[in-house]
């Protein structure tokens, strides 16, 4: 099981917490809750006719910690990239982890290019998977569509960079289905 750290509360975070700890992984988001959605009003996430950002937020927050990822409600000042591992600085002091996704919005840009990320025109360089160009760094989200950014969109790239670390530490493409009944 592999340890991944999560910079940035919102959706996109929130998503990839969701998929890393409903299977196990340990999922440590870091952010204090400020994220855009607190001014937003959602009309336009399908499946979810009318719902506020604050209770969006609130749902997704309550159902990533029920799944068993951890909030730690602080700041990550600095990223360090130690072999294949990663050490993430706040202000208590360094955790290493396995993987890295950054989902922080524009802010974790910096994060991103302090560890030599590529990045087109300001928005960091992500494949398919959300990949960035450093191995085990993953990014989601407004980051990387800071012009072109939904919710919708920020929670499926935070599902595409948990997915694809669920598949690379299972060594085989993996689903995360469920059906009626559990
Ligand atoms: C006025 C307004 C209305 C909107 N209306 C809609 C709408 O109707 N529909 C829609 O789909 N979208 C809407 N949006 C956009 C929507 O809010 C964003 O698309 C969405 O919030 C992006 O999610 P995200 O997870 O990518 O990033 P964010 O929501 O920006 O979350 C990033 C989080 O990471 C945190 N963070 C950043 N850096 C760090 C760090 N170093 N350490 C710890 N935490 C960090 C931030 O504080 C923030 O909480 C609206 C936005 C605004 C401003």
């Amino acid at each position: 099981m592999a340890d991944t750290a999560i910079i940035g509360d919102g959706p996109a975070g929130l998503s990839a917490a969701l998929l890393l700890a409903k299977n196990g992984h340990t999922a440590v988001v870091f952010g204090g809750d400020e994220t855009l959605m607190h001014h937003a009003h959602l009309y336009n996430y399908l499946g979810v006719p009318d719902v506020g950002g604050s209770e969006f937020q609130r749902i997704a927050r309550g159902q990533a910690t029920d799944a068993g990822a951890r909030i730690e409600e602080r700041e990550v000042t600095g990223i360090r990239k130690d072999g294949a591992a990663f050490t993430v600085s706040t202000t208590e002091g360094e955790q290493r982890f396995d993987h890295v996704i950054l989902a922080g919005g524009r802010s974790a840009a910096t994060l991103a290019t302090e560890l030599d990320a590529a990045a087109d025109d300001g928005a960091i360089r992500v494949d398919g998977d959300a990949a960035t160009t450093v191995p085990g760094l993953y990014a989601a989200g407004h980051l990387v569509r800071p012009e072109r950014s939904q919710a919708i969109i920020s929670a499926g790239d935070g599902a595409k960079a948990a997915l694809d670390i669920l598949s690379k530490e299972a060594g085989r493409d993996v689903h995360d289905w469920d059906t009626p009944g559990g």
